[in-house]
């Protein structure tokens, strides 16, 4: 395990001022204060930073809290654009199925205004069979009128028989029959055509009026989809808003992050010379656990290979079984204890040793329960157990011996930094 990395560097008020006028642009957009007062220039103590980066610390957790609620807002306005869609897919499907019934309606209309058109033809053709009918029927009736008239005397005269005369007026009066019939017949079927150009003209102007009913139908879903696609739009314009405001605020984490990282470093530039501690010397510190050392302080191989992001390991590793003793190293305060969860030396214990200007901190532990900060511990008293919390691939102790020790407040726990020495030298 190590600490990040401890180097010098001093620009961090800059910007910090920077990131402050940055905060206040986010504080006026949530309506929430964040922001940090910048310190004057110099010679700002140990502590001053501290303060910022906890400052920071707290801003970047608020900044979190923001950017989740930001994602939500997201996710909640592309489900909504999800509904609108299908709604929008759903009224297609009706307005489609309207059109074809509109279509269907309208062929009707067609094939009963030629069927109309058809018996309206054949009534006025009957109509003119029937005036002929009754022409012809007119022409006999004169005819038997006319022969009314005649003397059967004058007939006689004329030569012809009796019954001959009486043959003709019988075949008169049956052609006048015929014709009478048939006037009859042809009325009837006028009749008929009439009252089917009625049940036609009824069929015309029911589809009439389904076809004004459908339109009217189809006129409300276009107008209702107009409304969704305008609603798609507004809800697409509120998304690009929410992820604009959400870069802005991932940016400002960053930048917030960053400028943690510079204020760590400023830090551990003001440590690293003014140390009190006694000079390294074999047996000044007790082996705080049993076990064999696993890696060494410094470069080694495991980081070397990548293992802490091309920092160097910031203690030495003493592997053993689970639950095995670890023990104060000299007599002192517990100045700290943590809990990172699966983060950087997991349950850790941190022990000033006022006597020797040192600190140790044990990492990796079980539990971090077993002392509390201010408890007074002698050299060799158990103040815990081995574990493999954290950042760890198996049971051992991360034991680190530093000239100084700070802690900071993450979002996942409280973490110590210290400017580390070789504990191998004091042990
Ligand atoms: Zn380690």
């Amino acid at each position: 395990m190590r600490l990040p990395a401890i180097a010098v560097k001093r620009s961090t008020l800059l910007k910090l001022r920077r990131y402050t006028a940055s905060l206040l642009v986010l504080a006026v957009l949530f309506g929430t204060a964040i922001g940090i007062a910048p310190q004057t220039a110099s010679a700002r103590t140990v502590d001053e930073i501290v303060g910022d980066i906890n400052e920071l610390n707290t801003q970047v957790r608020n900044l979190d809290a923001k950017i989740q609620e930001l994602e939500s807002q997201i996710s909640e306005k592309q489900g909504e654009i999800r509904t609108l869609k299908n709604d929008v897919a759903l009224l297609n499907t009706e307005i489609d199925k309207l059109d074809l019934e509109i279509e269907n309606t309208q062929k009707k209309i067609l094939r009963a205004e030629a069927e109309i058109e058809k018996a309206t033809i054949g009534i006025r053709t009957k109509e003119k069979e029937i005036l002929d009918s009754k022409e012809a029927l007119g022409e006999l009736i004169r005819e038997i009128n006319e022969a009314d008239h005649v003397n059967p005397f004058e007939i006689l005269i004329a030569g012809k028989s009796f019954s001959e005369i009486l043959n003709s007026f019988e075949h008169v009066q049956t052609i006048q029959k015929k014709v009478q019939e048939s006037l009859d017949t042809i009325q009837q079927l006028k009749l008929d055509l009439e009252a089917k150009r009625l049940v036609l003209e009824d069929q015309r102007n029911e589809s009439v009026k389904l076809r004004s009913q459908l339109e009217g139908q189809h006129a409300a879903l276009q107008s209702k989809r107009a409304e969704k696609d305008q609603l798609i739009k507004e809800t697409k314009n509120e998304e690009a808003n929410y992820k604009k405001l959400l870069a802005q605020t991932e940016d400002l984490q960053e930048q917030a992050v960053a400028d943690i990282r510079d204020l760590e470093k400023e830090l551990a530039s003001k440590s690293g010379g003014s140390s009190n501690a006694v000079p390294a010397g074999k047996g000044i510190l007790l082996m705080p656990t049993d076990g064999v050392i696993t890696q060494g302080y410094g470069k080694t191989e495991y980081s070397e290979g990548g293992a802490y992001g091309g920092a160097n390991h910031n203690g030495v590793d003493i592997a053993n079984s689970l639950g095995t003793n670890i023990y104060s190293a000299a007599d002192g305060v517990v100045a700290a204890t943590g809990s990172l969860g699966g983060v950087a030396y997991g349950e850790w214990v941190g022990v000033h040793h006022p006597s020797l200007g040192l600190w140790t901190l044990y990492g990796h532990m079980l539990s971090s329960n077993e002392v509390s900060a201010g408890q007074s511990v002698v050299r060799g008293e158990g103040i815990g157990h081995m574990g493999s919390t954290g950042y760890s691939t198996g049971s051992h102790l991360h034991f680190m011996v530093c000239l100084d020790f700070y802690t900071t407040q993450k979002p996942y726990g409280l973490l110590p930094y210290c400017n580390h020495v070789n504990p191998l030298n004091y042990l």
